[in-house]
């Protein structure tokens, strides 16, 4: 019986917060060790499921970088970095939608089927719902996302599970490979989600001394970034948190993606964990 009764209130204390966000849309960038890890990957399958089963729309963006880089070190194709982001040629665009299209969105949406949710994987080019143009070569700056065709999927009860490949500007172009932070903060503003959650690898933003910094305005950001404190691929990510609330999301979280659950417990308990970026 003392068994039932605590089962029973931990529902209900997490009550509060499945009426804040009961109806509202969510965009969770998915990356790093949660994306590989076998325990991590099913821990996110069941939050993922359970955020749909209690009425809030999740939307997925995932990644898929340490992927790309071991097929295209496989095939002896050159990759480099700038500033946290891929440059993408026109030999590894193809190979970073194949990828990311083909093997790991197919494996995200057959995880949240199986698990009873709603599925349905899409690029860019569906639809061309998300158009880009060379920001250096064909790595994208999206130009322009389709919120009213991603918010018909969530009114059909679809989870939108989105590779960040983005349409080119004509029939014979590959497309763009899209930086996924950026692309989930473009998508988040897009349909009007209520939050933005990027998963990742560390414990959230960190300062000098490695400490977590748990809140963070632009200010702060900007001074992190011009001491180099912010650096490699979380400056594309702090940038996508920022642009998101400027454009209306109420608040961008970069959370630990190593921590089993993490999802819930950022959404649906009052231990907020990572670092909260608000406008
Ligand atoms: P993801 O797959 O989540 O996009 P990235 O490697 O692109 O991962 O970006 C996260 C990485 O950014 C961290 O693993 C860390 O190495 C690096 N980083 C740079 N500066 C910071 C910082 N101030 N706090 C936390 N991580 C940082
Ligand atoms: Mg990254």
């Amino acid at each position: 019986m003392q068994k039932k009764i605590k089962i029973v209130e931990t529902l209900l204390d997490a009550l509060p917060f499945i009426r804040e966000f009961y109806g509202k849309t969510i965009v969770i960038k998915y990356g790093g060790a949660a994306q590989i890890d076998e325990r991590l990957k099913e821990s996110f399958a069941i939050d993922i499921t359970m955020l749909y089963m209690v009425g809030i729309k999740p939307v997925i963006v995932h990644g898929g970088g340490k992927r790309i880089t071991e097929i295209l070190n496989a095939l002896n194709v050159k990759t480099e970095f700038r500033d946290g982001v891929r440059v993408t040629t026109k030999e590894s665009i193809k190979i970073a939608e194949m990828v990311l299209s083909g093997e790991i969105n197919k494996e995200i949406v057959n995880m949240l089927n199986q698990h009873g949710a709603k599925a349905i994987g899409i690029n860019g080019k569906d639809m061309s719902f998300m158009k880009a143009k060379s920001l250096i070569g064909y790595t994208g700056e999206i130009t322009s996302v389709n919120g009213v065709f991603l918010n018909k999927l969530l009114l059909e009860n679809l989870i939108p599970v989105i590779a960040p490949i983005a349409a080119g500007e004509s029939p014979t172009h590959p497309g763009y490979n899209i930086n996924a932070d950026t692309a989930a903060s473009e998508i988040a503003s897009s349909i009007g989600a209520k939050r933005v959650i990027f998963l990742t690898d560390t414990p959230g933003v960190l300062d000098k001394n490695k400490k977590l910094l748990s809140s963070l305005t632009k200010k702060e950001i900007d001074n992190l970034k011009a001491d180099g404190t912010i650096a490699g691929g979380m400056i594309p990510k702090v940038d996508a948190a920022l642009r998101a609330v400027e454009k209306g999301v109420e608040k961008a979280h970069i959370i630990d993606g190593r921590v089993e659950h993490s999802i819930l417990l950022e959404l649906l308990t009052s231990e907020g964990i990572g670092t909260e970026i608000k406008n």
